[in-house]
């Protein structure tokens, strides 16, 4: 039995039919845990789909009614580069419910992981880049709201970068460029006046094309490897928690920095992206923050080496919290 749980439910789905999105991928994770002993049953919690009033505390309310109703624009639903239906907005809320089942446990328990969400490209008033609701902008908030939180960090290593989620917690201060070379951090080093540090690790030359500031962001050359991104990711993990002291951390975990990914541009192996999840895993636990996961991105040629890289973040996960147990605040 696993030291924390996982949230997952068959309804995590999106029916998108022949899409660069493997729609069918969380259900694939799900049954490779299950299959190869990794997880057991009793690890999983099924969450239940996320509250209207939950939603409308990070979306705009017309935008809401109109993906509920189904009266979007075209415009509207061409930016979000998914076929539209009912059956994809459930899926959805269902996800959101998720991730706030995921960030819950992980205060309860240290440590949590959701095997779906990530839907860091959503915006207040619109949905982008496969992303139609922002699920971990609406968990941070609930918390927030209802004060079981005042600080958390969001980091996010999708290999594109966390726009929605700068969008939604625009960070306070002064915001400092670094300097042009990859790799180098910059940023107000700030939270948003919420009380939310972003750190968006993430490949420059790629969607989106105008990438809001983070809190902190780490811009990736093109074909950027194992050793490489690692020392990036160890000097933002430092520069972040030096600055800032979450109480919760919900870990954008990306399959697509690998390097047979269809959507990516960096050149991360499997093993380098499960030393990825180990190390942020090992950076919560050091800090003493709990910390949850949730998927986002990953569109490897192969479908089977994204759920390789996804069910490597449960064992990452598992490897960290086994032998010290997870922490809480
Ligand atoms: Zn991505």
């Amino acid at each position: 039995m696993l030291p924390f749980s996982l949230v997952y439910h068959d309804g995590f789905y999106l029916p998108l039919g022949a899409h660069v999105f493997p729609g069918e991928k969380y259900r694939l994770v799900h049954e490779r845990l299950l299959t190869t002993g990794a997880a057991a049953e009793s690890d999983f919690i099924r969450p239940q789909t996320i509250a209207l009033e939950d939603v409308l505390r990070v979306h705009e309310r017309g935008y809401v009614e109109r993906l509920i109703d189904g009266t979007l624009s075209e415009e509207e639903i061409l930016q979000m580069e998914l076929p539209y239906s009912k059956a994809l907005v459930d899926a959805t809320l269902l996800g959101c419910g998720g991730t706030l089942e995921a960030a819950r446990l992980a205060l309860r328990n240290g440590a949590a992981c959701c095997l779906g969400g990530g839907f860091h490209h959503a915006h207040p008033d619109h949905g982008e880049g496969f992303c139609i609701l922002h699920d971990v902008a609406i968990a941070l908030a609930r918390l927030l709201h209802d004060r079981a939180i005042e600080r958390a960090m969001v980091i996010d290593l999708d290999v594109h970068d966390g726009n929605g989620t700068a969008a939604i917690f625009p960070p306070a201060g002064e915001h400092r460029r670094g300097s042009l070379q990859y790799g180098v951090a910059s940023g107000s080093m700030m939270p948003s006046t919420e009380g939310v540090f972003t750190l968006s690790m993430h490949h420059q030359n790629n969607y989106p094309a105008y990438k809001p500031p983070s809190s902190l962001d780490v811009p990736l050359a093109d074909g950027t490897d194992d050793a490489e991104y690692m020392e990036a990711l160890e000097h933002a993990l430092d520069a972040a928690f030096a600055h800032f002291r979450p109480q919760l951390i919900a870990y954008v975990a990306g399959a697509d920095p690998y390097v047979e990914d269809k959507l990516g541009g960096l050149a991360l192996t499997i093993d380098g992206l499960k030393q990825r999840d180990r190390t942020v895993f090992r950076a919560a636990q050091s800090v003493g923050a709990p910390v949850f996961s949730v998927y986002a991105g990953g569109y490897a040629m192969r479908v089977e080496d994204t759920v390789t890289i996804h069910a490597n973040t449960v064992l990452a996960a598992a490897e960290v919290f086994s032998f010290h147990g997870a922490t809480s605040c």
